[in-house]
């Protein structure tokens, strides 16, 4: 026992995303439909819940925003990413967590300064994502 679960925060109002076991995002589509999505924060996991009035097709954009300070979490480097910070508390390391905007894109980074790891069957080289 006494692993700490890792923490997710907005980059911009660094409030916590993670609450019971999911991340949650308020979420818009390019048909302009609003909804909440719950991500399951593991690594390599690209399950999700919402409410069935919302729903996403695949491959379509979903824009991600902060459910607290409603920042767009588009990622500054790559528009086809959001961005959140992940806090790793077992060794109080802060990474960079990048994950796909598009439905059912199964593409996750984890940057930790200069060192990057791709996960999910999707995941194209990191070099692609940061440097088109
Ligand atoms: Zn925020």
């Amino acid at each position: 026992m006494g692993m700490k679960e890792n923490d997710y925060l907005c980059p911009k109002c660094k409030g916590h995303l993670n609450v019971g076991g999911s991340l949650v995002f308020a979420t818009e589509t390019h048909r302009k439909h609003k909804g909440l999505i719950m991500l399951n924060p593991k690594i390599g996991e690209y399950d999700y819940k919402h409410h069935p009035n919302f729903s996403l097709e695949k491959g379509e954009s979903v824009d991600f925003h902060c459910p607290i300070c409603h920042a767009n979490l588009t990622a500054a480097k790559n528009k086809d990413y959001a961005m959140i910070l992940m806090v790793v508390n077992e060794d109080n390391c802060d990474y960079e967590l990048y994950f796909s905007k598009k439905a059912g894109n199964k593409s996750t980074y984890v940057v930790a300064k200069e060192e990057i790891e791709a996960f999910g069957e999707d995941a194209m080289d990191y070099e692609d994502l940061f440097y088109e």
